[in-house]
């Protein structure tokens, strides 16, 4: 059946909106702004809510259970709103992108069939042509790793996309991952790990920063496995490459995230010490800490291998603050086993970081391997870790009170005369209007640290003259 087109029915109406639906992690917001860039040259315009669009784009996340399931409840909404368009006259196209279309492919046709089509992560530069079929009537399912380079095919970001994003912006450096952790489902829905070239990557930071870019972090899934040929025929790594992009004028902050502990190579941790545009802040998962876990869930490195590095990182940068990921109830993990995570947890000390109950994922070795520990005990576990790191995290933020730091103005505030930045560490830090202007970077004193955000002395004067 041919799908009525929304845009024809109306002459004048010569641009179709889009909504895109972000699930997971950083790369799938870059991934879901590409796909929203590709989209624009078909003359497709964003829009924030599903009400008003032509075609609605999830963008999934399939790392662990409860993410993959959201979408289907998701499909099931889209459905019904479906139902009362063409109840109207028009139509509504739905479209799932992302690591659960990869993984599951034509399995979502057939479970939700108001689904149009289907595109995996590394073809989405083919979107405009998957829509125009879809609109044809086909219903397509374009999982194949493509062979292709996507962002030779993708266009460029157009200044208008990247200015209405604001100062700060991602840049994925590199895809795919070899690690092959057990728990994981990435090497399978990202497939192998792939580095943009030096150049690639440059021009691309270039154009951001001409249209106004302040902070660019570099994203991949194994970011600190980047390598790449430079133009004297030398291979870089992520260290190098963070040096040539620290000499972009305009440019005044870089992060990048994440980061395997195997692949921190010396260069990377001299950049830490020799670039101050480098935020002191890094995010370093360890998992676990007990080495029986780690061994199964096939990390490759050791308690103590994560306790030396972290130190070699910390004497590079004495103010660096790192975050990580911990998986707790991993097959055959015991009583003891997670008493060793709690002790990494308070030995390295984190400004924050994200837990997780372990979820067996389909076709992961870990799903198949004996010893799945009870729900109650994963829930009890992660509780006190989670306690344990909600106190780490508060008494990093408590330090900060009475510190000069140094924040860039991201956006206007939720009360009149704010603006709202980021430290060098992430969190947001609420100031006053009359300390800069968006773009800027400045330097404030903090009067007061709440659980997620920072207050500075002049917003928080503000506050009390009101
Ligand atoms: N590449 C990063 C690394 O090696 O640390 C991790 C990227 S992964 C997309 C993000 C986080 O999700 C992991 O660090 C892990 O803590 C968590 N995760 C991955 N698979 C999981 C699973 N099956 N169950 C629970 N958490 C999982
Ligand atoms: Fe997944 Fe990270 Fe392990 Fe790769 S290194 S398999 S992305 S957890």
């Amino acid at each position: 059946m041919k799908k009525a087109d929304p845009a024809s029915d109306n002459p004048a109406a010569n641009t179709r909106k889009v909504f895109v639906k972000t699930y997971g992690c950083q790369m799938n917001v870059y991934d879901s702004q590409r796909m929203a860039d590709a989209l624009a040259r078909d003359g497709f315009v964003e829009t924030s809510t599903p009400d008003d669009a032509d075609m609605v784009l999830l963008n999934t996340c399939h790392i662990r259970e409860k993410a993959a399931e959201k979408v289907y409840s998701e499909i099931g909404r889209l459905r019904q709103l479906r139902a009362r368009r063409q109840k109207a006259g028009a139509d509504l196209m739905i479209g799932v992108a992302g690591c659960v279309a990869q993984a599951e492919g034509r399995e979502i046709v057939a479970r939700a069939p108001a689904v149009d089509f289907v595109i995996g992560p590394t073809t989405y530069h083919r979107l405009p042509d998957v829509v125009a079929r879809a609109r044809g009537g086909e219903k397509v399912v374009e999982t194949e790793f493509a062979v292709e380079d996507k962002f030779e095919h993708l266009p460029e970001q157009q200044k208008r996309q990247v200015r209405s994003r604001g100062v700060t912006a991602f840049l994925t450096v590199q895809e795919g991952c070899d690690k092959f952790c057990t728990f994981c489902v990435v090497p399978y829905t990202r497939g192998a790990e792939v580095s943009r070239p030096v150049a690639q990557i440059v021009e691309e930071a270039r154009r951001l920063v001409d249209a106004g870019v302040r902070e660019i972090t570099l994203l991949g899934q194994n970011v600190n496995a980047w390598h790449g040929e430079a133009q004297d025929g030398r291979q870089w790594g992520l260290g190098e490459l963070l040096h040539e992009l620290a000499r972009i004028d305009g440019l005044a902050r870089l992060r990048y995230t994440t980061s395997h502990p195997r692949d921190m190579d010396d260069a990377l941790i001299a950049a830490h010490r020799d670039l101050d545009m480098l935020m002191p802040y890094l995010h370093l998962p360890v998992q676990a800490g007990s080495d029986r876990v780690l061994k199964a869930m096939n990390r490759k490195h050791t308690g103590d291998d994560y306790r030396r590095l972290v130190d070699r990182i910390r004497k590079a940068r004495l103010d660096i603050a790192l975050s990580g990921d911990f998986i707790v109830g991993f097959p055959g993990e015991t009583d003891a086993d997670f008493e060793d995570t709690m002790r990494i947890v308070r030995d390295v000390s984190y400004a924050q970081a994200f837990s997780f109950k372990y979820s067996p994922r389909p076709g992961t070795p870990g799903a198949t391997m004996d010893g799945h520990v009870e729900e109650t005990v994963k829930s009890e576990r992660l509780q006190r870790l989670q306690a344990l790191l909600g106190e780490q995290q508060a008494a990093f933020m408590k330090s900060l009170e009475g510190q000069e730091i140094a924040v860039l103005l991201e956006k206007p505030g939720r009360d009149a005369g704010q603006l709202v930045g980021r430290s060098p560490w992430l969190q947001p830090v609420i100031c006053d209007e009359t300390v800069g202007k968006i773009g800027d970077s400045v330097t404030v004193r903090i009067e007061r640290a709440s659980a997620n955000s920072l207050i500075s002395s002049e917003a928080a004067n503000r506050r009390r003259a009101a």
